[in-house]
């Protein structure tokens, strides 16, 4: 006998942003229900419901609270999923409609961010043996004590990886509006090549750099219990980007992808004394106010005073800034200078690890196109460099063709 085959399909919220888009989808979901293949579908609220929610709710409560917040958050997946059940069931097709209550996500207490600790999957087996095709709510769970949580913006993402692991499927499928990741945004260069495959530290990479394709946490998932994901588009039938865990092709490539995030404010804090202890005060205070720093950068000290630079998410600056100047004063430092005017540009790829000169030609590339560079970081897998806003389109540009990405 042949082995039955399970899939997991994840439609995000721009898939199902009205009733000819359900339908559509639906069509699309039975399309792959025959008798070897059991189909279970995680589905994220339709279009803006999410923020349209919030924006309702801050009009009604200066600070709700997160548990009504949860429970209010939560039904907009649940309208999508009944309305997908019902297109599939009008096109002939046994389908139940489940919430993530329903199928028993279990997750932690963290209103708006939770955990997912397990996810049941005896309802789910029973109605694939029925013959149904099950459509999930996304972004929900419940906790012991039978609280609603929700899994933190995106989230539908983590509820696809988390139950294609506890049914076991054979692959996930996450419908987008895009065909699938490519080398970089087509938007801004319009001879990028959309990738047959990426490591999953790539996507995970790319996604903390900027792209915004998936919710980094469901990466992660998916890469410890490695399941297989395909990014690929609800318009289409085109095949689109499969995340594996090693690449298949043993080929040439260093570099994989270029990304950008125009999202960065620059702060220096001046004349730093230098001495021991110095810099974990002042990013102990910048952590106190809540703010994430990314790149830092310290210069030599001839005069026993030093600059610290560092970026931090421009939504965070005046945070951030209100904390540097009060630690600033604390430690005798100097002026507490800022610039919005920065980006951030990145080069990824997990062939970085075996290839030498990569930095040395991302270098090259940006000083041949006339651009300074402000700031630099690494990983294993990436380069950042920090430059001015308005020479981040050019760079993205120059790096994508000084690596031959459209090229593949
Ligand atoms: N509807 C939720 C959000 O907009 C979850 C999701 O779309 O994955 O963040
Ligand atoms: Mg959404």
């Amino acid at each position: 006998m042949k082995k039955t085959k399970t899939i997991v399909q994840k439609y995000g919220g721009s898939s199902v942003k009205d009733a000819d888009r359900i339908k559509a989808v639906a069509e699309r979901i039975v399309s792959y229900k025959k008798n070897d293949t059991n189909v279970a579908v995680v589905v994220s609220a339709m279009a803006d419901t999410t923020d349209d929610l919030i924006e309702l709710a801050v009009k009604i409560a200066k600070d709700p609270t997160d548990r009504e917040m949860d429970l209010l958050l939560s039904t907009g997946e649940q309208i999508s999923c009944a309305l997908l059940a019902m297109a599939v069931r009008e096109l002939g097709f046994e389908s139940v409609a489940l919430t993530g209550f329903q199928v028993g996500v279990l997750t932690n207490k963290e209103h708006g961010k939770a955990r997912v600790h397990s996810v049941d999957d005896k309802r789910l087996k029973k109605a694939f043996k029925e013959g149904k095709i099950v459509i999930v709510a996304g972004y929900q769970g419940i906790t012991e004590d039978g609280e609603i949580t929700t899994l933190g913006r995106g989230g539908s993402d983590l509820s696809a990886v988390a139950l294609a692991k506890a049914i076991r499927a054979d692959v996930c499928e996450i419908y987008t509006d895009v065909t699938g990741i490519y080398t970089t945004d087509p938007r801004m260069v319009p001879e990028a090549r959309k990738l047959k495959e990426i490591t999953f530290d790539e996507m995970l990479e790319m996604a903390s750099l900027g792209a915004q394709v998936m919710q980094a946490r469901s990466i992660e998932v998916a890469k410890r219990f490695n399941i297989p994901l395909h990014v690929r588009s609800s318009y289409s039938k085109e095949e689109g980007t499969m995340i594996v865990k090693t690449a298949s092709k043993i080929e040439d490539i260093a570099v994989t992808g270029v990304t950008s995030n125009k999202n960065e404010a620059k702060i220096t804090v001046c004349a730093v004394p230098d001495q021991p202890g110095i810099s974990a005060k002042i990013f102990n205070a910048i952590a106190k106010a809540g703010v994430n720093v990314d790149v830092i950068v310290q210069n030599v000290s001839h005069t026993r005073k030093t600059d610290i630079s560092f970026t931090v998410p421009k939504a965070e600056l005046p945070k951030a800034l209100e904390a540097a100047a009060e630690v600033s004063a604390k430690i005798g430092a100097g002026e507490v200078l800022h610039s919005r005017e920065v980006a951030r540009v990145s080069i990824v790829g997990s062939g970085m690890r075996s290839h030498q000169g990569i930095a040395a030609r991302m270098f090259e590339a940006l000083a041949q196109a006339g651009i300074n560079i402000e700031m630099i970081a690494t990983s294993e897998i990436s380069i950042s460099c920090i430059i001015a806003l308005d020479k981040v389109d050019a760079a993205v540009k120059v790096l994508h063709r000084k690596f031959a990405l459209d090229k593949g």
